[in-house]
């Protein structure tokens, strides 16, 4: 028999931030999703790493994306893994392409998980999940 507690539903996870990511979830914050730029070769890349993934150069600057891509792959999440996301049960947890080619992990949100297919446009949105943190997550594109 499985006993439940009364009381509020527990509270969710956020994301760990350090020195290096910080920029990030600062930039979320404001409604702006921006990932390095390598000022060596250019080039973009993420997650956020202190070192260019293509030429170890160890300058960088925040791009901004245009918020625009689509769907690389995905899984829909049908069973309970954390109490805090039981009543969103099922959602779907997303890669996506985003038009620079960068690859972000996220929620596709505003349309049945069943509904999402490889390739479907979607663009972000900022979840202000918290007064510290909006994440970015993802909705189909009008
Ligand atoms: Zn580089």
């Amino acid at each position: 028999m499985t006993m439940r507690r009364a009381g509020p539903p527990p509270s969710r996870p956020l994301p760990g931030v350090d020195e290096d990511t910080k920029p990030f979830w600062d930039f979320c914050k404001q409604h702006e999703l921006r990932v390095q730029k390598c000022l060596n070769c250019g080039k973009l890349h993420y997650p956020v790493s202190p070192i260019c993934p293509h030429c170890l150069g160890m300058d960088h600057e925040w791009a901004k994306l245009s918020g625009k891509g689509e769907v690389y792959s995905f899984i829909v999440v049908r069973r309970r893994y954390h109490p805090a996301f039981a009543s969103d049960i099922p959602y779907a947890v997303a890669i996506i392409l985003t038009e620079e080619g960068i690859h972000l992990l996220s929620n596709v949100v505003g349309v049945a998980p069943d509904a999402i297919s490889i390739g479907m446009p979607v663009e972000v949105f900022f979840d202000d999940v918290d007064p510290e943190f909006s994440l970015p997550k993802f909705k189909p594109s009008r």
